[in-house]
């Protein structure tokens, strides 16, 4: 059994066919993004009641993150809706011509960090969003210094700036080691973005660099579907980790699970 911590909704389904889903491939928890309904206050508000309802059926398996557009006048409403009244497991958004450094966000950043939910940002280049990659860059999320009980995690090793990526773990460590922040806050989501043939190489510096407690395993695939990308995906790395790399099954282990239990649960 296995979780995987980047799953998006594509299009109209319910929890039990994604609960079918996941027990065909074997998949014990799903992080579901909710519908990417970013362009007004009231997108937001239905992408919320899209995944709610999608998660209400098991919200021990089926944790929902809300796509969260700071731009808009009421998000920090849209987070508290979100956390708050529907108990959603955290928040996903990715930077769309505004930086995550900028101040205007803080405020939305201090509602979560008081939520007490994780915060899976996109990271790397981006295919989708026209030319909006730049604001994507790891080193932007220095920025979670402020705001030091929230856990955050950069997706697809942020693909293709990986060694700034994992450079941007190690600095994070190191302001926990050095008592700048209680403890360690960043997270890596190895969800694919590498190529295969970068993937053992940017998987190699990851685990050397910021050891096996700080990856988690992410697919990208999309419900409805049959989730057999994400199960594919959970193999293939095992394969590279264990196999290629030397990595023991219980460091595979946490990647492909309990890392996933420590992102999802607050700092006390
Ligand atoms: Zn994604």
């Amino acid at each position: 059994m296995y979780h995987d911590c980047h799953i998006h909704w594509r299009a109209e389904t319910n929890g039990r066919d994604v609960l079918t889903a996941m027990d065909k491939q074997e998949m014990q928890k799903a992080v579901l993004i909710g519908p990417h309904r970013t362009e007004t206050n009231e997108q937001v508000v239905e992408s919320i009641g899209v995944i709610a309802d999608i998660c209400a059926l098991d919200p021990d398996r089926l944790l929902g993150l809300v796509w969260i557009e700071p731009t808009l006048s009421e998000a920090a409403d849209h987070v508290e809706r979100a956390i708050a009244d529907h108990g959603l497991a955290g928040i996903k958004m990715i930077p769309d011509h505004w930086y995550p450094y900028e101040e205007r966000f803080f405020p939305v950043y201090r509602k979560i960090e008081e939520l007490r939910v994780p915060l899976l940002f996109h990271s790397g280049i981006l295919f989708g969003n026209m030319d909006s990659s730049r604001f994507c860059r790891p080193v932007f999320y220095e920025v979670m210094l402020h705001f030091p009980r929230l856990k955050f995690a950069l997706a697809h090793i942020s693909w293709p700036w990986t060694d700034e990526c994992i450079a941007v773990g190690g600095r994070m460590r190191a302001a926990s080691r050095r008592g700048d922040v209680p403890e360690m806050q960043m997270f890596v989501d190895i969800t694919r973005g590498t190529p295969d043939f970068y993937r053992k190489d940017a998987l190699d510096r990851a685990l050397r660099y910021l050891g096996p407690e700080r990856l988690i395993y992410g697919s990208d695939d999309r419900i409805p579907g049959e989730l057999s990308r994400s199960r594919k995906g959970v193999e293939t790395d095992r394969e590279i980790i264990c196999g290629d790399l030397g990595w023991s099954e219980d460091d595979f282990d946490k990647i492909a699970r309990r890392n996933l239990e420590d992102f999802l649960t607050p700092f006390e």
